[in-house]
């Protein structure tokens, strides 16, 4: 294979996906910028991340060490019935790690001056030689190749894919954070070292342990990260959920501060009367809950020239594979070995496209049958009787959070 030169790239979004996809440039010879559209350094984000090996993979290709404080290693997974009572356990070791661990990580390696804050992209033009990104602020930037890292309302992807947009699940993420020197030592003993569940009739909990403040990972000092699946009409409940304090009525998702507190009230109320005891205790201790409604968002393109997109951009899983960022960390390894041996930036993107839209369409379609006896909705026998199949308890301790369904037979 030809090493093509390495050239300029243009990566919108400084988020988790764009810098995996900028670092791994820069270690191949690309002449790299980020621009990202919030003024401020981005932070806590999203709680607790499930890691995958792919995303592990991505941090050795790129000399991070990580082998010591990724996150918080647990053993297994344990079902609590509602009454309080072990249903289950099961070894299964795993690390997780927390959005802002990922976050420190890749963005204390990449070069303040080439990540530049307060540039939101508004319009691209493309000619025979180059792509030139315009922003907000009347700035433009050039280069070779323009990569969308910018997330589940991509604006890339609304202008090369403007039929494509997020599909509502049917259900949110209650999400919180509890500190471990919270928890009283009963409930420790049975809730914190373990991935736990429990599973009301349509819906699920589940926590886990993550580094605390300042990516802590002494004992004592981490966190419990708390996810609740809950049914919410998209007419009716999600547009509350979506209606701040202030009045203010959200698309899509609600930033964390601005969730009303009705709507918190709301949830602990329900907490206490469907979630097993351990789980009631947690929400109870939680810090400042607040929601992610889930969506799919699936591409059916991935090359346009010289642009392309990556990450939640061209892909959103529910989240019940855990595997949101290791499948950015992932393509952004497939493309830049495209972009490293292709004989030209467009060759290159189309052998991206090659690869990664039958492994994100599989990605996508895998996790909505895991969540899909969470939709109030299902419409046929057969999507009922795939719904029930994923929901016992042992069905979602095997199949939650891992990638074991991609070494299966297709
Ligand atoms: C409940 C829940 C649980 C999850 N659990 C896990 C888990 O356990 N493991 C896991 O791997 N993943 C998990 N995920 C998924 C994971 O959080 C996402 O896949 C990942 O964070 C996406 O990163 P991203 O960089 O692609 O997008 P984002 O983090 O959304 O970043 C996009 C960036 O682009 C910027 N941007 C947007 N528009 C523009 C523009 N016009 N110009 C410039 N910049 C722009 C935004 O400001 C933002 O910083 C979970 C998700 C949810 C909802």
């Amino acid at each position: 294979m030809v090493e093509t030169s390495a050239g300029r790239a243009v990566v919108i979004g400084g988020s988790l996906s764009g810098l995996f996809t900028a670092l791994l440039l820069r270690r191949r010879g690309w002449d790299v910028d980020i621009y990202e559209r919030v003024d401020s350094e981005l932070a806590g984000r999203g709680a607790g991340i499930v890691t995958h090996q792919p995303l592990w993979d991505a941090l050795d290709q790129l000399g991070i060490a990580w082998r010591e404080n990724l996150g918080v290693e647990i053993k297994t997974r344990r079902v609590f019935g509602l009454d309080g009572h072990l249903l289950i356990e099961r070894d299964c070791p795993q690390i997780m790690t927390a959005w802002d661990r990922m976050y420190d990580l890749l963005r204390s390696n990449f070069p303040s001056d080439r990540y530049h804050r307060g540039k939101g992209l508004t319009r691209i033009e493309q000619n025979g030689g180059g792509v030139t990104a315009h922003f907000a602020d009347g700035g433009r930037a050039q280069g070779d190749v323009l990569i969308g890292c910018d997330g589940l309302r991509s604006t890339v992807r609304g202008m090369v894919l403007p039929e494509v947009n997020p599909v509502y699940a049917g259900y949110v993420a209650w999400r919180g954070l509890v500190p471990e020197d919270a928890f009283p030592p009963a409930l420790h003993e049975q809730l914190f070292m373990h991935l736990a569940f429990c599973l009301p009739q349509g819906e699920q909990m589940l926590g886990y342990p993550v580094a605390g403040p300042n990516n802590d990972l002494r004992p004592g000092h981490r966190r419990y990260n708390l996810v609740w699946y809950r049914p919410a009409d998209e007419r009716t409940a999600l547009k509350r959920l979506l209606t701040g304090d202030n009045g203010v009525s959200y698309d899509i998702s609600i930033p964390p501060p601005a969730v009303s507190r009705a709507s918190i009230a709301e949830m602990r109320a329900a907490a206490d009367r469907v979630l097993s005891p351990q789980f009631r205790e947690c929400w109870a201790l939680s810090e400042q809950p607040f929601l992610q409604p889930i969506y799919d968002v699936q591409s059916p393109r991935l090359a346009f020239g010289r642009v392309t997109i990556l990450g939640d951009a061209s892909y959103v899983a529910r989240p019940h594979c855990g595997a949101g960022v290791t499948k950015a960390a992932d393509d952004a390894m497939v493309l830049v070995d495209a972009l490293a041996s292709a004989a030209s930036v467009e060759d290159a993107l189309r052998r991206y496209e090659a690869a990664r839209v039958p492994f994100g369409a599989r990605v996508v379609a895998h996790a909505r049958h895991l969540g899909s006896y969470l939709q109030a909705q299902l419409k046929t026998a057969e999507e009922r009787e795939r719904a029930e199949r994923h929901f016992s308890p042992e069905a979602v301790v095997r199949e939650t959070a891992t990638l074991d369904f991609l070494a299966e037979a297709s």
